[in-house]
């Protein structure tokens, strides 16, 4: 029997994430993600894999977020065509999320391409293309959860629910011969106990080796209860005022957050006052495959038989003309747009038509990463600039921090402290400061042997 892991991304940093296993001679690559941050980081998106993607014998991925699946399209550009292993929903929303990711990578290429021009440079390849994205979608094969799967000879994959948006799974992998079992469970991305939506992250008791996230492993989410009354004192002061209402979210898993949270409150926070729109074609898809998939979580967000949520007032505007017809509305729409750090998407233009206007409010409800257009309203900018020209901040911007789709560090230690016999943990898809903080907890509390991941580093799990 030989099971060996190596590390080679989310490793002291979130995003990449890449690992691969090694079973008796076939290689199996779990994750396939983007590394997402500052043009030099993303640019090791471009390096090669660390072993020939034609070599690979099978891809499994945790959950369709970019910084999990964002490579595949990469991988299969670049010569592998073996199966790929998600869980249903997961799959379907890789079918939104990775053309849409290709599109990007395109439209990113031809900017630096003209940046660049020197008349005689030639123009800069995309990472992968949108044809790229299509290709690789081909080869996806999903399997529902606690369903076993015998991924390469002797080595069986089980996908258990992670909590974290539809379709997420907890990896758990079973080497097994004529002598023995071993098991590594990989947490994937982890959900917040007090999630809206999915489920809490299931609980696995048994592992030989635990790999596990660690995004917040130095802090402690607020409590719900304050965010929800945070919310509703904002939809409360916003009506006084007469204006619209901004809130740019994250396409998957916060926009569905919120449209449950919103049917939850309806009466409490009078959103019967208001027009609701969700202005985002990719956040409308993937509401619709949150309909499609409604038996895997047990909040009731949809109306029976439809994919539209249980909201009055509700519009969702698919088309670019449906889109601009809201320029028009100047008093008492909230508008939910992607893309959740404004950094693309629809919501830049309603920023354009209200950010400049008092009597408006900006809801952030979503991390926002340093360099954004969404970070710079949070720290309080007093203009921004869009398509070229300065625009002044003069509506009310209100920061929400309670709202997360990851475990924070008491959901991390709890996860961990459900597994019998304290089992040797590695912490990956954290940044140091996280990962320090929850490395003593774990000692402390269980007397844990954990390793903080490094790069290339590996680790045999059977000899
Ligand atoms: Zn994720
Ligand atoms: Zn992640």
């Amino acid at each position: 029997m030989s099971f060996e892991l190596q590390f080679f991304g989310a490793v002291g940093r979130v995003t990449g994430s890449l690992y691969l296993l090694r079973v008796n001679g076939y290689k199996v690559l779990l994750e396939c993600g983007l590394i997402q941050g500052h043009h030099e980081e993303e640019a090791h998106n471009r390096e090669p894999f660390p072993v020939e993607p034609g070599q690979i014998d099978a891809v499994i991925l945790s959950h369709a977020h970019i910084d999990h699946s964002g490579r595949v399209p990469l991988l299969v550009r670049r010569g592998y065509s073996g199966p790929i292993y998600t869980q249903h929903a997961s799959r379907a929303l890789c079918e939104i999320m990775l053309p849409d990711s290709g599109y990007l990578n395109e439209k990113d290429a031809e900017w630096e391409t003209r940046k660049q021009r020197d008349g005689r440079a030639p123009p800069i390849e995309p990472l992968y293309t949108r044809a790229d994205a299509d290709a690789c979608l081909k080869l996806f094969h999903s399997i529902g959860y606690e369903e076993e799967f015998e991924v390469v000879p002797g080595l069986t994959l089980l996908l258990h629910d992670a909590g974290h948006i539809l379709g997420s799974a907890i990896v758990e992998l079973r080497y097994r011969d004529s002598e023995e079992t071993r098991t590594l469970v990989f947490s994937g991305d982890l959900g917040y106990r007090d999630s809206p939506v999915m489920e809490p992250a299931a609980i696995i008791k048994k592992a030989d080796i635990v790999v596990m996230e660690s995004t917040y492993g130095d802090r402690l989410h607020r409590p719900f209860k304050e965010t929800m009354e945070e919310l509703g004192s904002v939809f409360h002061d916003a009506r006084a005022s007469q204006g619209n209402i901004l809130i740019p979210a994250f396409a998957v898993g916060r926009t569905q957050d919120l449209l449950y949270l919103m049917e939850q409150h309806y009466e409490e926070w009078q959103l019967d006052k208001w027009r609701i729109f969700l202005d985002s074609p990719m956040a409308i898809r993937a509401t619709e495959v949150y309909a499609r998939y409604r038996r895997l979580y047990d909040a009731h967000l949809f109306e029976s038989n439809s994919s539209l949520p249980d909201l009055e007032n509700f519009h969702s505007t698919l088309t670019t003309d449906e889109s601009i017809a809201i320029n028009d509305v100047t008093s008492g729409a909230i508008i939910i747009a992607a893309s959740g750090m404004c950094t693309g998407g629809r919501i830049r233009h309603h920023l354009k038509n209200n950010v400049w206007r008092p009597e408006c409010h900006v809801v952030i409800v979503g991390y926002q990463a340093g360099g954004t257009l969404g970070r710079q309203l949070v720290d309080g900018a007093n203009t921004i600039r869009l398509w070229g020209k300065d625009i002044d901040v003069r509506a009310a911007i209100h920061t929400i921090g309670g709202l997360s789709a990851h475990a924070d560090q008491k959901d991390l230690l709890s996860w961990y402290d459900n597994f019998a016999g304290r089992p040797p943990v590695y912490l990956v898809h954290g940044e140091p400061d996280a990962q320090r903080p929850l490395t003593e907890e774990l000692v402390n509390k269980f007397n844990a042997p954990v390793t903080i991941a490094k790069y290339s580093q590996k680790v045999v799990i059977a000899p």
